[in-house]
């Protein structure tokens, strides 16, 4: 029997998606492999034992572990592998490709090639013919199976830019993987109406309701007018999401044109005795709730993160956790933007626009609610406050948050070091969609350092994939192969469905370039997985295939010629022919060498 065991499939996946190592144990005859995450057996022996392995059986280990920033594999062989020539070499050159499931890496390492890998991928279903998929719940600290509250239609909202400066490629990444969360939804067949707000009022430096108004902020730096900065900042947001492969929500609200509907919600909350009047101010009373933390990871103290020190604290508050719904007595003199309430001039808090935008596009029950997992506290918290206060019902079933991208400083922020925009890494040379493959290999419940160096790997890794690509572009002739079709889009799907893991999607690619199916079936696969991966693989592939075919045409034809005598010699293995033929062609000035991705000719 040549068979990899896994113990439990999820477990390992789950491993390989936080980074955490993992042990493989061998049998001596290199027939049969077990896998565990290294943390539940750290003793090779129990490992051995646990999964039916006696030491007489299964005498080689190594611990192995995918590094997502260096988008390499890192192993450790027992010490007789070290016998095995170029072992180091054969792995890692490899699997910088991108390659990562554990099962690929095994049949991958020469000595287990005959295995056969006997575990099903991932694969969740209901018995109610909906979707299929597991989404991690911020609300309930675990993964459940997404159920639309409406078969077949999901409504989705999203916390919008607010537009007083560009948006750091830190808060791009949670857009870039809400957009694959949303074409994913559509991929599967499901109806998204998705909403996103624009922030152009409202919202302070702190997210307590502290600190500079930032539109005014932006606006002071640039001379201009609050609406001013407001549009400029909106434009360059939406550029930089086109450039990033990003769809524009159905519906995007600038937070300024839904004043009235913020007046009638709040009013809404005074007569229900959710809110109260202090100082000129209306605020939420969060002691009315039953339950404010609601995502049970914060508390009291962290509503004093991200307040500076100097800045007073509000004692108009009746309870810490209670924030402004409307401001009337604005500590602002030259706040530009102001309407008139029943309770003065003044304007919206920022909380309140979500839950406003939202309900008035997307109705009383949302499906799912996604942003950074830094809106979690204070944000996100009061939103669900005030909707469910006012609703009088549970409001947001799912709850989908974004990890940070950090430097090798730690956060990323607008303030701090860099200052990381779309166009930055235009002017530096890179490919903004080669930014987005970078998200995609990493989970996004995990954060992610970025370092140009970081970068740089993915733009090596992504190239080789244009390049494995770019042959299949010229020969489009074949019929598509039902069976491998769906057998490797099964591939695709499981990884997406469990928790969107992108990476494995990614390995997915890898997949459909390896397999024996024709090149339609191939092209059509990478096609349809693009439609959420959203890195523009088939154009580059053929602009690659085309560039290739051009250089060829500067090739004289005598060298073409010969290169042809060549390949021919080496497939009847007549090397000393092969290397005579190479010798003629260097004579002429050109170089010829075979690699992965076929013959190539280079000018000396
Ligand atoms: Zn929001």
């Amino acid at each position: 029997m040549n068979i990899i065991k896994f113990p439990d499939a999820e477990k390992i996946n789950n491993a390989v998606a936080e980074d955490r190592p993992l042990i493989a144990a061998i049998e001596s005859d290199g027939t049969t492999a077990v896998v565990c995450p290294a943390e539940e057996l750290p003793d090779h022996r129990i490992l051995l034992e646990s999964c039916g392995f006696f030491g007489e059986y299964a005498d080689s280990f190594f611990r192995i572990r995918f590094n997502s920033n260096s988008a390499d594999w890192e192993f450790d062989c027992p010490p007789h592998y070290n016998d095995i020539p170029d072992l180091s070499a054969r792995l890692s050159g490899y699997y910088s490709d991108g390659l990562r499931t554990i099962p690929e890496f095994l049949v991958m390492f020469g000595y287990f090639s005959k295995l056969k890998i006997q575990n099903a991928p991932l694969k969740y279903g209901n018995s109610n013919g909906g979707i299929f998929m597991l989404l991690y719940n911020s609300l309930s600290h675990k993964k459940e199976e997404f159920i639309p509250n409406e078969a077949g239609r999901v409504s989705m909202y999203t916390c919008g830019p607010t537009v007083y400066h560009f948006a750091h490629i830190g808060n791009l990444r949670s857009y870039i993987m809400e957009d694959v969360l949303e074409k994913y939804l559509r991929f599967t067949g499901l109806d998204v109406k998705r909403v996103m707000n624009i922030t152009d009022v409202g919202h302070l430096t702190s997210d307590g309701d502290t600190g500079d108004d930032k539109m005014l902020k932006g606006a002071k730096r640039e001379h201009k007018t609050v609406m001013e900065i407001a549009k400029f900042y909106t434009d360059a947001f939406f550029a930089d999401c086109a450039k990033l492969s990003i769809k524009t929500p159905d519906v995007v609200v600038p937070a300024t044109t839904y004043i009235d509907e913020f007046i009638r919600v709040i009013s809404s909350l005074m007569d229900k005795g959710y809110a109260y009047e202090a100082g000129g101010n209306i605020y939420f009373d969060t002691s009315k709730l039953d339950k404010y933390y609601v995502f049970g990871d914060f508390n009291e103290e962290d509503l004093e993160v991200g307040v500076r020190e100097g800045v007073e604290a509000d004692g108009n508050k009746k309870n810490k956790a209670d924030f402004v719904l409307w401001f009337t007595k604005s500590k602002f003199d030259d706040q530009e933007l102001k309407w008139d309430s029943p309770w003065g001039v003044g304007y919206p808090g920022w909380h309140i626009e979500c839950s406003c935008i939202s309900m008035k596009n997307l109705g009383e029950y949302l499906d799912l609610h996604c942003g950074g997992i830094d809106n979690a506290f204070p944000h996100h918290t009061n939103e669900i406050a005030q909707s469910e206060a006012y609703l009088g019902h549970k409001w947001c079933n799912y709850w989908f948050h974004v990890h940070h991208l950090n430097t090798t400083n730690g956060k990323m922020s607008k303030s701090k070091g860099e200052f990381l925009t779309v166009s930055l890494l235009e002017e530096k040379g890179y490919d903004p969609l080669v930014y987005r493959y970078f998200c995609l290999l990493s989970h996004y419940r995990k954060s992610l350092v970025f370092s140009w160096e970081n970068l740089d790997n993915a733009v090596v890794t992504f190239n080789k994939l244009i390049a494995k690509i770019a042959p299949l572009t010229q020969e489009k002739s074949g019929e598509i192969d039902k069976a491998e079709y769906d057998r490797l889009m099964n591939g695709f799907t499981s990884a997406l469905d469990n928790d969107l893991n992108t990476s494995l999607a990614l390995t997915a690619v890898y997949d459909v370039l390896k397999s024996s199916a024709n090149a339609a079936t191939k092209l059509a696969l990478i096609a349809e997985f693009d439609k959420v991966l959203g890195l523009d693989l088939i154009k580059k592939a053929e602009d690659k295939a085309s560039q290739s075919a051009g250089n060829t045409a500067d090739i004289p034809s005598e060298v073409l010629e010969l290169v042809e005598q060549r390949k021919a010699a080496r497939k009847d293995k007549n090397f000393a022919l092969a290397d005579e033929l190479r010798d003629k062609i260097a004579a002429l000035g050109y170089e010829v060498k075979e690699t992965r991705q076929g013959t190539e000719i280079n000018k000396l």
